[in-house]
């Protein structure tokens, strides 16, 4: 039976990047005889100029009809001053919403070829390769809020965090089904010694952890995590986490590897889930034809581990980038002297002709 991709490229490069990681996924797919069908749909402001809002609802039922979704990036100054419940954003919140899609994962990877753009020292960081699985639809973002209220003379506000134990239990558990497919350690992330939620987060994960004797299951307080993180990030193999503290250690995992064309990401949904590079429409060099496609390839890859389950190919692509950046292709965002200067065709075929 075919299962049904569908390809929103978005604003900017993303038409770009998205095709290069179609191609990629035809080719496995011809490879492995997948039977992936394709289906393209507009969102953000390329969306907002054809039918004036940022997420026609074809798209949003075409993306929950769709085995996956692979997003590209929306946004351009073109829209910066369209009204701001219609800027090209509001499509990725609504896609969050309309999907239900809880868990956000980032991997962060420095390839060996690439040690030498990392901020952190090349033995600190060499073999650094972090999953880190961070809540989405809960937490402090979408508890009680107080906005602004006079007490005693002086304006407060508050948000309250909260955390129900089904809540943790569904992210935890995609944390240590991620695990046993890779190194089998996990990392959860709180600050229990202060917050209320954390000690339900740290309980709660220490029951699942019971139906995974297989996986190793460490906790650190958030502080301790993050200067971890700058010291010696290779220790850690899962991360998993609140979506406040995700959201602050996701970018700071980020920044080790250096690049951020070369970055992937999964929202995961309870029926569709979405896969899109972490970095943005990058206007400033769209319609060139020099983005780097390596991060939505990635993508793409997890795409097929996480919604198709196909590891063996989605290994192929990982593998075929590696052997692209050991064979010197490097896009502008990366090239130094001595390497092989590469366009986006450039890369992407040069990774297309590493899978065989
Ligand atoms: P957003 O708000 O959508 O995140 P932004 O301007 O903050 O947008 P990006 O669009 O990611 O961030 O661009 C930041 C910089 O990184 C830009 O100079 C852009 O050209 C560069 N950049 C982003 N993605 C790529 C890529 N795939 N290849 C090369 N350069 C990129
Ligand atoms: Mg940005």
């Amino acid at each position: 039976m075919s299962r049904k991709i569908v390809v929103i490229p978005g604003d900017g490069i993303g038409s770009e990047i998205t095709d290069s990681a179609v191609a990629v996924l035809k080719k496995v797919s011809e490879k492995y005889n997948l039977d992936l069908e394709f289906e393209t749909h507009p969102a953000g402001g390329t969306a907002y100029d054809l039918c004036g809002t940022p997420l026609p609802d074809e798209t949003l039922n075409a993306a929950k009809a769709a085995d996956a979704v692979l997003f590209g990036a929306v946004g351009g100054p073109k829209w910066d001053n369209v009204d701001p419940a219609l800027r090209p954003e509001k499509a990725v919140l609504g896609l969050r919403k309309g999907l239900g899609l809880y868990a956000n994962l980032r991997p962060v990877k420095v390839a060996d070829a690439l040690v030498e753009y990392s901020p952190l020292k090349e033995d600190i960081v060499k073999g650094t390769d972090i999953l880190i699985v961070r809540e989405l639809i809960g937490g402090i973002y979408f508890g009680d809020k107080c906005e602004s209220e006079i007490h005693n003379g002086a304006e407060r506000a508050w948000d309250l965090e909260n955390y129900s134990v089904p809540e943790v239990e569904r992210i935890v558990k995609f944390a240590m089904e991620a695990a046993k497919k890779r190194r089998n350690k996990v990392t959860s992330v709180d600050k229990s010694n202060v917050l209320a939620t954390s000690r339900l987060w740290r309980r709660t994960t220490a029951k699942v952890a019971e139906n995974y004797p297989e996986v190793a299951l460490d906790n650190l307080y958030v502080d301790n995590c993050a200067m971890q993180l700058a010291i010696n990030p290779s220790q850690f193999d899962v991360i998993v986490t609140g979506n406040l503290f995700g959201d602050i250690l996701s970018d700071e995992a980020a920044v080790l590897s250096g690049s951020i064309g070369m970055l992937p990401s999964a929202s995961i949904g309870f029926s569709t889930s979405l896969y899109e590079p972490i970095h943005g429409s990058a206007p400033d060099i769209a319609g060139k034809g020099i983005a780097n496609p390596v991060a939505t390839i990635l993508s793409a890859a997890m795409l097929l581990r996480y919604s198709l389950n196909e590891d063996k190919a989605a290994d192929d692509i990982e593998q075929a980038v590696d052997k692209a950046l050991a064979q010197g292709y490097r896009t502008l965002d990366l090239y130094k002297e001595g390497f092989k200067k590469a366009d986006t065709k450039t890369m992407t075929e040069a990774i297309l002709n590493n899978i065989d």
